[in-house]
């Protein structure tokens, strides 16, 4: 009888070089991880990851600086894109890139993300929203959708009192400043798939010198939310983009240049 040679094990995953190895502090099922891998995976492909600045924000996300092998700086609550914008310009051969979660940069962000924005800062923004204030306890967010019980609206988001959840991304889109804005989600494989390309974008335009460039990505917090990890991934892709809807808002990557006396 003829022995069978045992199979040669097959590499399934190379991790990027900028991920490091340790164990986060998510919770088991939330998508930050995913995120983390996107970034690390994109910066790996465009080359920039040795000249990578990254700047850190409040919220669960806060030791990203753990997970993604950078030199990193960290912002008061909300504050990512002003500190980045200092660092851009002092620092023109970085490349320089934010990452916040809603309650950082939908909340008490909300003037420095809209003013980098409008200034057309050549910085590239991770925005990952959940609808929710996850580390401090589960709490409602500006884009908490209308409805979601959160512990402080037990018995839903109301219009009346709450208002309306905040769309950041269409916000953004508007500003002439901003080259690339796009919304993705990490609910299933076809979707990771299609946010990294978008965060690939985001980071293109930066390297181009196109603009301010932000990729919103839906993520889950099933701990938030009251869900298993499963639930809350099929709540993201049934419920969530019906408030968010997935795609390009905006894509205007070529550089801005002044025009000539001939073009007028
Ligand atoms: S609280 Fe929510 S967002 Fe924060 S780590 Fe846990 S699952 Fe993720």
């Amino acid at each position: 009888m003829t022995a069978i040679a045992p199979a040669t094990p097959r590499v399934i995953y190379q991790r990027p070089e900028r991920l490091t190895d340790v164990s986060t502090r998510y919770c088991p099922g939330c998508g930050h991880g995913i995120v983390h891998r996107l970034v690390a995976e994109v910066l790996e492909d465009l080359g920039v990851d040795g000249r990578t600045i990254a700047v850190a924000p409040v919220g669960c996300s806060v030791f990203a600086y753990e997970y993604l092998a950078y030199d990193w700086c960290e912002a008061p609550h909300g504050r990512a894109p002003a500190v980045a914008t200092g660092i851009r310009r002092v620092r023109p051969d970085a490349f320089v890139l934010t990452y916040q979660g809603d309650g950082d940069l939908a909340a008490i962000g909300t003037g420095e993300i809209v003013h980098a924005a409008a200034r057309g800062e050549l910085i590239t923004a991770i925005f990952v929203n959940n609808g929710i204030y996850g580390m401090t306890g589960g709490q409602m967010a500006p884009t908490t959708l209308v409805g979601q019980r959160t512990t402080s609206s037990p018995t839903g988001r109301d219009v009346r009192t709450a208002g309306y959840p905040v769309p950041m991304t269409e916000m953004l889109a508007v500003l002439p400043g901003v080259a690339f804005a796009a919304r993705g989600s990490v609910a299933d494989p076809s979707s990771i798939g299609k946010t990294k390309a978008l965060i690939r974008k985001a980071c293109e335009a930066q390297i181009r010198g196109a603009g301010f460039a932000l990729v919103e990505v839906l993520s889950n917090c099933p701990v938030g939310w009251g869900m298993t990890a499963q639930e809350s991934m099929r709540h993201l892709k049934e419920v969530v983009v019906q408030t968010y809807p997935l795609g390009v808002l905006v894509d205007r990557m070529e550089p801005a240049r002044p025009k000539s006396a001939k073009e007028d």
